[in-house]
């Protein structure tokens, strides 16, 4: 049987039809209608699976992969950055509308399970995914199935609090992980607004040129990587680290990000792999249609 993916985004929404074999039949990509609101949006994934499916020739099953995750009490969606998605209950309407189960997924989880999949880390059993973008999020795969936890939270590694007295963040506590290791706290990390980088690949040309302002943000960084990392590190001990999201292309991080890790954690000695992602930009819409192979969750 064929598996649609579909990866819900803040601008555009993707789906694809996978093979057994995870081989890409079919990609089509619409405009998120976010202005229009939330019917309007499962709408559009209505339209995707109905198109998908008439390549595909037959019945699929129907992954998605949202910003945000159902909460495991009510059933409603939570914590997503597209607002009009929050406090509804998606599943049961895309499920209305599509006329058969489907599985929801961050999209976090959808990359990690990518890569455990047949990305990255497909050779490792215990495999942490991280993402760093915009927001920073996490998800764990152990024999290539999610691990989502009592809380639907497992992984979450971004509101770990680095220090208390750190910049505050939007989930109400200060310091989060995610105020420090995501592009607008790296770029944040530089104090002097008149002189800061507008993006980060402005700020690695700058580092490049050997601006001493640069590198020492990207030292802090790299240290504050290897914190945040090492304590998950000291109660997982994972067997792979696979790094997502648009700060996984800083290239130091494989090397002095990991050195710092292997520096922090309860051990004399450091073997994880910390690995760059296979699949891109396309691990969520991927994840999502993996999510129904071998019953994950
Ligand atoms: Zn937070």
């Amino acid at each position: 049987m064929h598996a649609i993916g579909i990866d819900l985004g803040g601008t555009k929404t993707e789906g694809i039809i996978m093979t057994p074999h995870s081989d890409t039949l079919q990609r089509l990509r619409v405009n998120t209608p976010v202005k229009q609101g939330y019917d309007a949006i499962i709408e559009v994934i209505d339209k995707l699976v109905t198109d998908l499916e008439a390549t595909a020739g037959s019945r699929c099953t129907v992954g998605i992969c949202t910003p945000g995750s159902i909460s495991s009490s009510t059933g409603l969606l939570k914590n997503s950055n597209m607002t009009c998605l929050n406090n509804r209950d998606i599943k049961n309407d895309i499920e209305a509308a599509l006329d058969r189960p489907v599985l929801i997924e961050n999209d976090a989880n959808c990359f990690t399970l990518s890569e455990a999949m047949d990305g990255a880390a497909s050779n490792f059993k215990l495999v942490f995914g991280i993402i760093m973008g915009t927001g920073v999020g996490g998800g764990l795969v152990f024999n290539k199935r999610l691990h989502v936890g009592r809380h639907h939270i497992a992984g979450e590694w971004g509101h770990n609090v680095l220090d208390d007295e750190g910049p505050e963040c939007y989930c109400g506590k200060r310091g989060c992980v995610e105020v420090f290791l995501s592009g607008p706290g790296l770029l944040y990390d530089w104090r002097d607004e008149d002189t800061r980088p507008h993006s980060v690949p402005g700020l690695l040309k700058r580092a490049k040129s050997h601006d001493s302002n640069a590198l020492e943000v990207l030292e802090r960084f790299f240290q504050r990587f290897g914190k945040a990392v090492s304590t998950v590190i000291n109660i997982l001990d994972p067997d792979a680290v696979v790094l997502g999201g648009g700060l996984s292309n800083i290239q130091d991080l494989y090397t002095r990000g990991a050195e710092a890790l292997g520096n922090q954690i309860f051990n004399n000695r450091y073997s994880t792999p910390v690995l760059k992602n296979q699949h891109g930009d396309s691990s969520g819409v991927r994840g999502a249609a993996q999510l129904w192979v071998a019953g994950n969750p």
